[in-house]
């Protein structure tokens, strides 16, 4: 398809929306904390609605919020505590901790499919305290035998040593934060960085056996230029990534004061927005990086990118993973956990998390029980988003579920979706086509019980 023809239809489909890494969105969610017998009874309603083999351990992704960070970026929507002061990691190691010995007690032995330290910043610990931490999840928790574990790095902290300290513990998967190469972009959003720090840290991963390298680009921020971008992706193409996220930059209203405090601001127009992404998504794909969708790339040459790339891999809110359980338990300030029947997001203020970890009376800052049709609906999106591919049975399914002006407003959807060659249709199956790989959370939407209730 030519240029301006997508740049019509993203423009045509451009609007606000969640990335369906799990369903419902937290928008919807109806589990408050309000009433004391609703605080009261969060510790059995965990134990009532989380599915275990009782003579096996449960097996599980273990997701872990490290939220210092030394610097503010302005452009930052993280959960995030800003603090030089590294006194603060070994007490909040040891509330990690606590909060595991706490799961334990209410779902029993757990085993890890998987582990993501994300922030913030992990690499804000040191190599001795990340070292700590993880001996400490490691000695509750057995790794199985195909365990992968995956960290974000800023690269501006030194690394070398941090990373051994991970890979003994089979931690070999590396997010590193860049979102530009312009050393004045970055200055300007409060993050200095330039190529030559990313170079060392990149340096010191390569030297890990067995390591997937993946970086994170932002565009639409304040300063950037498409030719720049480009020259960015370019430069940053040549040093040996599997895989590069390409994420819009998100301006929470809540962060418009620090950015204006900070450095200048510029509200880049969707059409600035979406010439941006077309350009940076040319230069991705012309250095052989593959589209996955929700902003998400890979080259092939890794076994992990070809699963993806062949649409057999799964999702959370980690990201793209090869395998993942159907169980992600979040440790940590903010962190997320979803459960099959059950979703809580952990209390977000550290403070609170501290006496929500406390013991029997503590209780998280939001939840969802999920119902028969949340549950439906999330099997749907993980099919559309991971494997991209609907059968028929299924989205007759789906419209039984929905009330006359849902369907009726699915149906519209679904007829541009498939009007526009977003999404092709057989017989058999409604597939998403190589241009609906850019437009995943419309098709999602189309299907979204909640999302089509809303547009009436
Ligand atoms: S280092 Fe990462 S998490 Fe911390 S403020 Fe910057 S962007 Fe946010």
């Amino acid at each position: 398809m030519d240029e301006r023809k997508l740049k019509k239809l993203l423009l045509d489909f451009h609007g606000p929306g969640g990335r369906y890494s799990y369903f419902p969105s937290q928008h919807d969610w109806a589990e408050n904390f309000e009433s004391p017998e609703a605080k009261a009874s969060w510790n059995s309603k965990v134990q009532a609605n989380i599915v275990r083999t009782p003579s096996s351990p449960l097996k599980i992704d273990l997701y872990i919020h490290i939220p210092f960070c030394e610097q503010l970026c302005t452009f930052c929507g993280c959960n995030i505590a800003v603090t030089k002061d590294h006194q603060v990691e070994r007490p909040y190691i040891d509330l990690l901790l606590r909060e595991l010995d706490y799961d334990l007690e209410r779902l029993g032995p757990l085993t890890l499919n998987s582990l993501y330290l994300g922030g913030g910043t992990p690499n804000f610990l040191s190599a001795e305290n990340v070292d700590y931490l993880l001996s400490g999840i490691f000695s509750r928790a057995m790794p199985t035998p195909d365990f992968y574990g995956s960290v974000e790095l800023d690269p501006r902290r030194p690394a070398s040593e941090f990373l051994h300290a991970l890979a003994k513990h089979n931690i070999k998967r590396f997010f590193v934060g860049i979102q530009d190469l312009d050393n004045q972009t970055m200055t300007n959003v409060n993050r200095p960085q330039n190529l030559l720090v990313l170079e060392k840290a990149i340096h010191d991963i390569t030297k890990i056996e067995n390591h997937f390298l993946s970086g994170d680009l932002i565009y639409g921020l304040p300063l950037q230029t498409q030719d720049q971008l480009v020259s960015g992706i370019n430069q940053l193409s040549a040093l040996p990534f599997h895989a590069m996220s390409f994420y819009p930059l998100a301006q929470a209203f809540w962060q418009k004061q620090h950015q204006v405090a900070f450095g200048q601001i510029s509200a880049n127009s969707p059409e600035t927005m979406i010439q941006l992404f077309l350009r940076g998504d040319a230069a991705l794909k012309e250095n052989n990086f593959q589209a996955l969708g929700f902003g998400h790339y890979f080259r092939e040459q890794h076994p992990d990118a070809k699963v993806l790339l062949e649409n057999r891999g799964s999702r959370n809110v980690s990201g793209f993973s090869p395998v993942l359980t159907p169980n992600l338990l979040g440790l940590g300030v903010g962190a997320i956990s979803t459960f099959p029947n059950l979703y809580w997001q952990n209390q977000r203020i550290l403070e609170q998390y501290k006496r929500q970890i406390g013991g029997n009376v503590g209780y998280p800052e939001r939840a969802h029980l999920r119902s028969d049709i949340d549950c439906f609906f999330g099997n749907l999106f993980e099919r559309i988003v991971c494997q991209k591919i609907i059968p028929q049975p299924l989205i007759e399914e789906a419209s039984a579920k929905y009330t006359p002006a849902e369907r009726f407003v699915h149906h519209e959807l679904l007829a541009q979706l498939l009007e526009n060659k977003i999404l092709t249709a057989d017989d058999n199956n409604i597939q998403v086509s190589e241009l609906g790989i850019y437009f995943l959370k419309s098709i999602c939407q189309a299907f979204d019980p909640y999302f089509l209730g809303r547009q009436n």
